[in-house]
């Protein structure tokens, strides 16, 4: 049976927000009967995009991160609902536009900040994933076509193509799911982008007292006798090791060019770590403090 499910990729959206306005146009002043009552023109964000800026000058991440109603299978907003919500046999989850009217209470149903009260209509309202579109032979809802980046997109198979692709393409949910009743229909690529940390460094040495790049350094990173990865330097001298659990971890770092090697030790990771130059003339040295 075919079910739908959003998968997007953090590591694409540019927060161009055509996929914010696409939704806007579609349902602001526009009714759609046994679906939704018009969106209201300020305050809702059905696709709502968060920010998150990892690391410190010159080594900034920023990624953005949409977030939809994620048309949960087994969804708490279902259960809180008292039959104004349900799940469709493709997926899709319906607040009935006539049945939830007055019940603002659905909002703190949703674990995901998902539904949004519309104070004209006294109904809580949220993404329909354009149910009505995609009833009409429209192959997208209106954000996914929007995307040009191909950040947002449309799966449409049955669950188990979903679950193959999931593993296949190492998909995530978002982690708060873990801890909730209900299984989102929505998956994301390069999640570690707001989840997780990295630590990142440029190598240099000093040549007839200029400070050069080194190019092509060797560098593990390490815990302990555990090789966690390694990678080498670019042309710029630059190493970056991402997808790092916040977890305040100690690491170690081996850096080897040029016939010398440094020892640095990185502690109690709980954020991005940005480590700036490192001469290759120095002797191994700890660097610890917060990151972010
Ligand atoms: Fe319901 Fe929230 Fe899940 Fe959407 S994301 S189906 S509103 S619980
Ligand atoms: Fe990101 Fe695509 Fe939305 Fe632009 S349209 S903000 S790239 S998801």
């Amino acid at each position: 049976m075919k079910r739908y499910a959003f998968i997007i990729d953090i590591g694409l959206c540019e927060n161009c927000h055509n996929c914010f306005l696409a939704c806007k146009d579609e349902h602001c002043g526009n009714d759609w009967p046994g679906y939704s009552r018009p969106q209201p023109l300020h305050g809702h964000r059905w696709l709502d995009i968060r920010q998150k800026e990892r690391g410190s000058f010159p080594t900034i991440d920023v990624a953005y991160l949409p977030r939809p109603c994620m048309h949960c299978d087994g969804a708490p907003c279902i259960a809180a609902g008292g039959g104004a919500v349900s799940q469709r046999s493709d997926g899709i989850v319906l607040i009935d536009p006539v049945k939830a009217r007055g019940r603002r209470a659905l909002l703190d149903a949703c674990p995901y900040g998902a539904i949004w009260w519309n104070e004209e209509e006294g109904l809580p309202q949220k993404c329909t994933l354009c149910a009505h579109l995609l009833d009409d032979g429209w192959p997208a809802p209106r954000c996914v076509q929007a995307c040009p980046t191909g950040a947002l997109t449309l799966f449409a198979g049955d669950d188990r193509q979903l679950q193959e692709k999931v593993k296949n393409e190492r998909l995530e949910l978002l982690p708060e799911a873990k801890n909730q009743r209900g299984r989102p229909r929505c998956y994301y690529r390069n999640l570690h982008r707001f989840s997780r940390c990295f630590i990142a460094g440029s190598i240099a040495e000093r040549l007839g007292g200029i400070e050069e790049c080194v190019v092509a350094a060797r560098v593990i990173l390490r815990q302990g006798e555990k090789i966690v990865a390694e990678q080498c330097s670019d042309q710029f001298g630059d190493f970056k090791f991402d997808d790092l659990a916040e977890d305040g971890a100690d690491y170690q770092l081996e850096i080897t060019a040029a016939g010398k090697q440094l020892h640095l030790a990185v502690l109690a990771l709980t954020g991005s770590r940005v480590l700036g130059t490192i001469l290759l003339d120095e002797s191994g040295l700890t660097l610890a403090g917060h990151g972010r």
